[in-house]
């Protein structure tokens, strides 16, 4: 049995966010990932095996008002660059055999990361000492047990436990719902919340494909383009730097229940098919094409997720306060933000209000 003074789940934005601060106090903690990789939502398609460029695969986009994120990513040395919106946008109208072209693209004011959202989770991990995170660990239950909390994990199918004062959960609401056994240590208002808040985005599958070229750019168009039809809706410039490294993504609209009825590569051939549609054949001159499912990632997507329609997460974590104090339990997923909850901002606010709670219990 493992103890530590804090036990960290979860090794996304917000889980290793959490560590780096704690790493700069000395606080003695561990992080428990489930997967084999670090990054959560945040998930690299790598430029090529040795890069450490990477297209994204889950968030894109930094807002000018997130201040939080943009000094995080100031700390960790990582440039911003505007996302590419020079040039017309195209219109895929139903019926119409022929894309419309619009003149200027839509006033998006919108940063990226240099080399890929991914760049930030490689830059935080980069600052843990040895064996802090611990991958492969998926906890399976929580228990309340004098004063502390236990944990049962499942490493590669040898079942390990862990042991801790203080517990930090950096993952959405209806994770915590699905693994960590609520329904023994929360009350009935706090479960009921828990089931309530949406994970941001889980119900979204992307489409990108990358190119030694930005034949796009070079027609005078942006990679902004729209559609009525399908099976994207909306696709975007995903180039990872302002000069290299080219791409375009889509967001995929079908319904989950619908895309079910497809496999992977259907998927991919058809996203071609619709990019072929806007730019002609030279959209099969890709280096890589991929579609990631999120709704397929049970670390990630709950049932309940799959099967509703997209909405904003809304927590009222200040109110669970007195329950949460008397559990040394503090709640960091991006969903329980009260500031942009759901986005790469809020991962960063939840960690910062959670960590205002936790330091004072240890002496901070
Ligand atoms: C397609 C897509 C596009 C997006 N676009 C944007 C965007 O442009 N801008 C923006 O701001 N945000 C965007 N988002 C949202 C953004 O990705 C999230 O806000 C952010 O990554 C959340 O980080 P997190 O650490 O709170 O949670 P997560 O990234 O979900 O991390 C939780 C971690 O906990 C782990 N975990 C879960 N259960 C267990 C368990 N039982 N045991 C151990 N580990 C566990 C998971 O494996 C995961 O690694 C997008 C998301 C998606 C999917």
């Amino acid at each position: 049995m493992l103890n530590t003074d804090v036990i960290i789940v979860g090794a996304g934005l917000a889980g290793l966010y959490a560590s780096l601060r704690l790493t700069q106090r000395n606080i003695p903690h561990i992080v428990l990932e489930a997967k084999n990789e670090a990054g959560g939502r945040i998930k690299a398609l790598k430029a090529d095996e040795e890069s450490s460029e990477s297209y994204d695969l889950g968030p894109t986009w930094v807002f000018p008002h997130q201040q939080k994120l943009q000094q995080l990513t100031q700390e960790l040395n990582l440039e911003l660059f505007n996302q590419y919106i020079q040039g017309d946008a195209l219109f895929q109208r139903a019926g119409s055999h022929a894309p419309e072209r619009f003149s200027g693209a839509g006033a998006m004011e919108l940063f990226r990361i240099k080399n890929g959202t991914y760049s930030m989770i490689e830059a935080l991990v980069q600052r843990l000492p040895d064996g802090q995170l611990k991958l492969n660990h998926a906890v399976h239950s929580i228990e309340r047990e004098e004063g502390s909390w236990s944990l049962k994990v499942n490493n590669d199918g040898e079942q390990k436990d862990f042991k801790t004062k203080h517990l930090l959960l950096a993952l959405p609401p209806r994770m915590v719902v699905q693994h960590l056994t609520p329904q023994n240590w929360a009350s009935k208002t706090l479960l009921k919340q828990l089931n309530a808040s949406q994970t941001w985005m889980s119900a979204q599958a992307k489409f990108i494909a990358t190119y030694d070229k930005p034949f796009w750019r070079e027609q005078g168009l942006s990679g902004q383009t729209f559609s009525q039809i399908g099976p994207m809706i909306e696709m975007h410039d995903a180039s990872i730097t302002e000069t290299n490294n080219h791409a375009l993504f889509g967001f995929i609209g079908l319904p989950v229940h619908q895309r079910n009825r497809y496999s992977l590569t259907q998927l991919k051939d058809s996203c071609l098919e619709q990019l072929a549609y806007f730019y002609g054949d030279v959209v099969h001159q890709y280096q890589q094409c991929e579609v990631m499912d999120w709704a397929k990632d049970p670390w990630v997507a709950s049932e309940r997720d799959i099967n509703e329609p997209s909405k904003h997460p809304t927590f009222h974590t200040a109110s669970f306060e007195q329950e949460l104090n008397s559990l040394n339990l503090y709640l960091a997923g991006s969903e329980f933000a009260t500031s942009d909850p759901g986005y790469l901002e809020g991962a960063v606010d939840a960690v910062d209000l959670s960590l205002q709670r936790l330091f004072p219990f240890i002496g901070q």
